[in-house]
């Protein structure tokens, strides 16, 4: 984990009370109060921890109002676009959305937009990163699994169902297009 992350002390305050143990704080972001065209919005603040996103939205006069609790295993995608004037994170996660620094519940994919360049790269970033160590513990599961299932028989052969072509019994995935093997044993 890259040391630099910023982390603003003053957010990390807010959620302290509510840190699981052993859940530390790896990035704070907050949005821009200024939106392109001059208008002012109470910025939402994102805590990114080692387990969850936790969202600090304020009332107008920036007194802390609200707070959203999103963990990773609902993060399903991530993605950024950079504006003119700010970048915007589009955030899927399972059964729920932002918009416009709220989070909304029954939509799939939401954003969150008026965000510095610098920080919205950190933040897909980061939020990239564990979606991906997510999918990866997910890939080790099956593969476990799949070595359970898996008899080693010497000599035998497998052909590929994805590209056909000849691949040893013994292997996983296939050496050439890498799909996942073990269901047309044959010699
Ligand atoms: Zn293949």
């Amino acid at each position: 984990m890259p040391g630099n992350m910023p982390i603003a002390e003053s957010e990390v305050n807010i959620v302290r009370g509510m840190l699981w143990p052993g859940e530390t704080v790896e990035l704070t972001v907050k949005q821009r109060r200024l939106r392109p065209g001059g208008a002012w919005i109470t910025p939402t603040t994102w805590v990114v921890t080692n387990k969850r996103i936790i969202f600090i939205e304020r009332d107008r006069w920036g007194v802390r109002k609200n707070f959203e609790l999103i963990p990773f295993d609902k993060v399903t995608g991530v993605r950024l676009d950079h504006g003119i004037f700010s970048s915007a994170i589009y955030v899927r996660v399972a059964g729920m959305s932002t918009e416009r620094g709220k989070y909304r519940r029954n939509r799939e994919e939401g954003e969150i937009h008026g965000l510095r360049y610098r920080d919205a790269v950190l933040l897909a970033d980061l939020l990239n990163r564990k979606v991906l160590e997510k999918e990866r513990k997910e890939e080790e599961k099956e593969r476990v699994l799949l070595e359970k299932h898996r008899v080693a028989r010497p000599g035998l052969y497998t052909y590929c169902g994805e590209c056909g072509r000849k691949n040893n019994a013994s292997d996983l995935y296939c050496r050439y297009c890498g799909a996942v093997l073990g269901h047309m044993r044959q010699k």
